[in-house]
């Protein structure tokens, strides 16, 4: 265990003055909820956001309305190598997980693959993720999906903030999310956001949130004591003290499709205060970052040419034999470098025997290979530096 200077995977940092921002919110309710809709649907130009409890109850919220317009179609294609978030709301809204093999080059769809996963007929809607931050070619997949009837859902979970050519990450697709959780782009603790610029959908989004309960006292006490605790220890000068608590299961992924489900609390409309400027400042501290990795020789296996994305890790794969070593030595100087999913969807346990579809060997590799490094504000020159030349030394070590 690591005593000292120790930096976060991701971090978005929260300051004293945006909790208290939050309480003041939290006594005004439903106004200040309205006010923080009410803003995002002028910054993305859409007609309907609506305000959840985290980006898995959005995604489930979505899943549940697009079923209700289309009854006869269960099937969800998602990414085989994404968040265990994804397949577990595909589950909770009823639906059946339809995994596609990624590109290892981009994360995104692998394109040869996908073309027969939508041609079923019994496909509801497929599922674009912005893997870091980085952009997925959405126009791509609508080409794909919008002739065959199949809905577009942009899980934007991690891109809050990004552009590409232009248009804003979140309005590419027919209905897109955003997370709000901790690591995410851009944090109040926890929360989701679901925006649409088309009228049935967010009619149908409506009658799907509308029924979920607001949240209580206990919620907002614990969601207060956990802004205090992060506003403090996603600093790299205490990180390593959470990070060396075994039963806070940081950086652990598991799969559970019994969360909760509840609408955003007031307290982290508070919290989001200033969200387009910090937002905005975000992304170029990122992705300069990003940038200097890139000119340091490390090379994302990922893509952003032509856009301005809001890059909250830097994915590198490195050789599967190697990557233990690699995270053991970044351990030992608290450089932050991260493993990511711990599978592909088609290894999760708990879905064997529901999944549609075939084996997923790129996804499956992806998962042996990848980890991430750190671009967040927290992280310096000198930490990028030192990150690289770890990196580059042992892709340089001969054998194991
Ligand atoms: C985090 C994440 C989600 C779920 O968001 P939560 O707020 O953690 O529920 C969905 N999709 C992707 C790609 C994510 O990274």
């Amino acid at each position: 265990m690591r005593v000292g200077r120790t930096l976060p995977p991701a971090a978005v940092p929260i300051s004293f003055r945006e909790i208290l921002s939050g309480l003041s919110d939290l006594a005004s309710g439903m106004k200040a909820v309205a006010r923080f809709e009410t803003e995002l649907r002028e910054y993305y130009g859409v007609t309907h956001v609506s305000l959840v409890n985290s980006g898995r109850t959005a995604l489930t919220v979505i899943l549940t309305a697009l079923k209700e317009l289309h009854p006869e179609r269960e099937e969800v294609v998602i990414p085989a190598y994404t968040c265990y978030s994804v397949p577990a709301a595909v589950t909770r809204a009823g639906l059946k997980v339809l995994p596609c093999d990624v590109d290892p080059a981009t994360l995104d769809f692998d394109w040869e693959k996908l073309g027969g996963a939508l041609d079923s007929g019994r496909v509801l809607c497929a599922v674009s993720a912005h893997l870091f931050g980085f952009p997925a070619d959405v126009d791509r997949l609508k080409e794909l999906a919008s002739p065959r009837g199949i809905f577009v859902v942009e899980d934007a979970a991690q891109a809050m903030g990004g552009e590409v050519g232009g248009r804003k990450i979140g309005t590419l697709g027919d209905i897109a999310l955003f997370s709000l959780g901790r690591g995410k782009a851009f944090s109040t603790v926890s929360g989701g956001i679901i925006l649409t610029g088309d009228t049935r959908l967010g009619d149908a989004v409506t009658r799907a949130a509308r029924g979920l309960p607001h949240e209580g006292w206990g919620d907002f006490l614990l969601t207060f004591c956990y802004a205090l605790a992060l506003s403090l220890l996603v600093r790299p000068g205490l990180f390593w003290l959470p990070k060396a608590l075994p039963f806070l299961r940081l950086g652990e992924t598991r799969f559970d499709p019994r969360f909760s489900m509840k609408q955003l609390g007031a307290f982290q409309v508070g919290l989001a205060r200033g969200w387009q400027e910090r937002l905005a400042r975000l992304r170029e501290t990122r992705l300069r970052k990003a940038v200097f990795l890139e000119k340091a020789g490390v090379k994302a296996t990922a893509r952003f040419k032509g856009a301005v994305p809001n890059l909250i890790r830097f994915p590198v794969l490195v050789d599967e034999a190697k990557r233990r070593r690699l995270i053991e030595m970044s351990e030992e100087e608290g450089l932050g470098v991260a493993l990511v999913y711990p599978d592909a969807v088609t290894g999760i346990a708990e879905l064997r025997g529901t999944l549609l579809g075939g084996p997923a060997p790129q996804a499956e590799q992806v998962a042996k290979r990848l980890v991430s490094l750190p671009l967040h504000p927290f992280v310096t020159e000198k930490d990028l530096r030192r990150i690289a030349d770890l990196l580059n030394s042992v892709a340089g070590e001969g054998g194991n």
